[in-house]
């Protein structure tokens, strides 16, 4: 299966002369040696089952297929794993590649083995798009969060790391991509679960087959200088030796050349070339104790001279992945420098293995600390297992949840997003365009319509729907959960309401210039309102009809400034329509309330209290909504009355005693009884009479003087009415001015 020598990357801690000795027996040799439980029976039977689903295929060298699961449940074997993932390692492409199905999987190997089997396989279906870091950095997110349990994560990287090792197979277009992504993805996670030597072998592969020249290259020059430094390495490698036995220190040195894409990264870095690279090769000092670890450190930094600002303390200091060692860069006798790394046998472990490591370690003595969040979870790891002794109850109580706090989620583009648990389908919306958020009415997740308040889920593939006519509500801000989303929706109520606030600042103030008879359109353009504008610091008219209409300034206080007094004494009292006008405008307007001091004030119910109509309630100003009605009673009145300018008297239009007295001229016949039927008239109309006088205009005909309170426009035309009506009445005026 291995293809010629000279064109393969070999990775170090993958064996190469594979084919013979990846075999059942193999596997079953090495789980044996890990001394846990082994029902060899079982495994036997899976692997009977596997190679009975896969007899007819084989691979794109020829080989049969069987050869694959087998060498994946080999090196899940081979990196301390247990058997349970061993036998998910041999069935991993069942469900994927034959006809099996999940169920027959649980009926014959339990729920267990199927649920991991199906996980590897779920994993495979999500397609990886390459687009950028960000990208790459949520893929990888979603490959963690999409699993409940570790073991599914390692099964698919011993199945990426045979695919890479089998890759030359592959047509080549189909080599860059699975390298590429093995770079961006597989690698990484194996990263971040510390398995140093699977990232460093499939980062190697990867390498090798997106950029082939560049590998042979730099593979040749650094066996070149690594043949240079040959005579260098021994000399140091021998007084490191006899210094720490002087020292009394028990320790065993190795050393270790740098890997081809960590040197290839190191020189493209930092812009340099080989022949100045100098720490590509490392001493490695092996102690028996932490407290030797830095005894060790000691006896280096006296034989040799240290290379300043150097030096890191990993051991107080551990990696996000527990990476845990003393690093230091010493000058050698021809001022070579070169770096040591001390640790002792666990931390070494840990360092070349991560999760595996802890996987075997039954004391797990290390304090580590775990400064890196997303990485807590390997933290919960090790105290799962310093509390359960048998290695399979542990593994079962391993159901994790890697990134609790985010769901990914899918565009139809295959983009993947990340959001906040509890997000919905506006949040999604605004992530993509803030105008699609304004204008979403709905969503399908999964091909499916779901209501705007649906939960998304890790791998929902969503899409929004969108309708021209439908724009944000203030219920949406209790809907969404990201940030954004609230800020965009806040931001586009904000300027709706300045628009609306705008537009009622605007009517209020051209229904007082009214008033007077004056024309609004000439009042807003006259010298005055210049005037006005400049001294009171208002910016413009549109400036002014918003403060207005955010009940910021009454227009009370606005026409006198405007107009003259001939014009200010002229006045016509007509109840406008407005207040219902307004109310129309905005949907919590409610025109049964009447503001007093201002009745044009656009008032509305408070939805905490709801007041009732004859209920004692009290009015404040808000910014922009006009005047909010709350129940006397109310709790929070007294927390919005912060500002007690703001606070304003209202009461119920229905049951309100405000009126407005009006004067009537009515000229009637000059007979007696004339005024008891006016008087009764207006009465049982329900106007009360302010003042009434009677004077004789000429012979036969009387004048009548009247001031009558009424309510509305309406009132006062039923009472005209009705008066007309009174036989011997000529004609009611209504008087203005004066
Ligand atoms: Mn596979």
């Amino acid at each position: 299966m291995m293809g010629p020598r000279s064109s393969r990357p070999v990775p170090v801690s993958v064996p190469v002369e594979t084919d013979a000795e990846v075999t059942l027996e193999s596997v079953l040799g090495l789980l044996e040696e890990s001394g846990r439980t082994l029902d060899e029976e079982l495994v036997r039977s899976v692997y009977d089952f596997s190679a009975e689903m896969h007899s007819d295929q084989r691979r794109r060298s020829g080989e049969p297929y069987l050869t694959h699961p087998v060498y994946v449940a080999w090196l899940l074997a081979e990196w301390g794993f247990d058997q349970v993932c061993v036998i998910v390692g041999l069935l991993h492409d069942v469900i994927e590649d034959t006809l099996t199905t999940r169920e027959v999987i649980a009926e014959k190997f339990g729920e267990e083995v199927a649920s991991l089997v199906d996980g590897v396989t779920k994993i495979s279906q999500h397609a990886y798009v390459q687009r950028d870091d960000a990208q790459a950095e949520t893929f990888r997110k979603l490959i963690l969060a999409s699993v409940r349990d570790i073991r599914v994560i390692l099964v698919k990287l011993a199945d990426r790391l045979h695919n890479m090792m089998t890759l030359e197979h592959m047509r080549p277009d189909a080599q860059r991509r699975i390298a590429r992504e093995t770079l961006e993805i597989y690698a990484p996670i194996a990263h971040r679960l510390g398995m140093a030597k699977v990232q460093a072998d499939l980062e190697d592969l990867s390498f090798f087959y997106l950029r082939p020249e560049r590998y042979r290259e730099l593979d040749a020059k650094i066996k070149e200088k690594l043949k240079g430094a040959k005579g260098q390495i021994q000399e140091v490698s021998r007084r490191l030796e006899r210094e720490l036995a002087e020292g009394g220190i028990e320790a065993s040195i190795t050393f270790r050349v740098k890997r081809l894409y960590s040197i290839h990264q190191k020189l493209r870095r930092q812009g340099i070339d080989v022949a100045q690279l100098y720490d590509y090769l490392a001493f490695r000092v092996i102690t028996e104790s932490v407290k030797d670890c830095y005894a060790a450190l000691g006896v280096v930094h006296q034989a040799w001279q240290l290379v300043p600002g150097r030096f890191k303390d990993y051991i107080a200091m551990p990696k996000g992945n527990f990476y845990q060692s003393l690093h230091t860069t010493l000058l050698a006798e021809g001022g070579q420098p070169f770096e040591v790394q001390i640790r002792t046998r666990e931390m070494d472990s840990i360092a070349e293995d991560g999760i595996a490591a802890h996987w075997s370690y039954k004391q797990g003595e290390a304090q580590l600390d775990d400064d890196n969040q997303k990485m807590a979870w390997l933290r919960q790891v090790l105290d799962w297992q310093k509390e359960v002794d048998n290695p399979r109850a542990f593994l079962t109580a391993l159901k994790l949840d890697l990134f609790p706090d985010e769901v990914y989620t899918f565009t139809p583009g295959g983009d993947v997003l990340a959001f906040p648990r509890g997000a919905m389908p506006l949040d999604f919306a605004y992530r993509i365009h803030t105008e699609l958020g304004h204008h979403c009415s709905g969503a399908r997740v999964n091909g499916k319509l779901v209501p705007l308040r649906t939960e998304l889920q890790t791998g929902d593939r969503v899409e929004i729907i969108t309708n021209n006519n439908r724009t944000p509500s203030r219920d949406w801000l209790g809907l969404v959960k990201t940030s954004r989303a609230k800020s965009k929706i806040r931001h586009w109520l904000n300027t709706e309401q300045n628009k609306r606030s705008g537009e009622i600042g605007r009517r209020l103030l051209e229904r007082a210039i009214r008033k007077h008879k004056v024309s609004p359109k000439r009042a807003f353009e006259s010298d005055r309102m210049a005037t006005y504008l400049e001294r009171e610091g208002i910016a413009n008219l549109d400036d002014l009809f918003s403060r207005v209409g955010f009940g910021k300034i009454a227009p009370a206080q606005v026409v006198p400034r405007l107009l003259s007094e001939e014009q200010l004494s002229t006045t016509e009292q007509k109840p406008s329509k407005l207040r219902s006008a307004v109310s129309r405008m905005l949907p919590f307007g409610n025109a049964a309330i009447a503001v007093r001091g201002d009745g044009d004030m656009l008032a509305y119910l408070a939805k905490c209290c709801k007041p009732l109509p004859g209920e004692q309630i009290i009015g404040y100003i808000t910014r922009g909504r006009g005047v909010s009605v709350h129940s006397a009673e109310c709790p929070n009145v007294k927390n919005l009355l912060y500002d007690p300018e703001r606070e304003i008297e209202v009461s119920w239009a229905r049951t309100t005693d405000e009126v407005y007295s009006i004067q009537l001229e009515i000229e009637t016949e000059d007979e007696p009884g004339m005024l008891a039927r006016l008087t009764e008239t207006m009465t049982k109309l329900g106007s009360n009479i302010r003042q009434i006088s009677a004077s004789t205009l000429q012979p036969g005909k009387g004048l009548i003087d009247v001031v009558v309170e009424v309510r509305d426009q309406k009132h006062f035309e039923r009472l005209s009415h009705a008066i007309q009506d009174l036989p011997g009445v000529f004609e009611v005026t209504r008087r203005m001015g004066g």
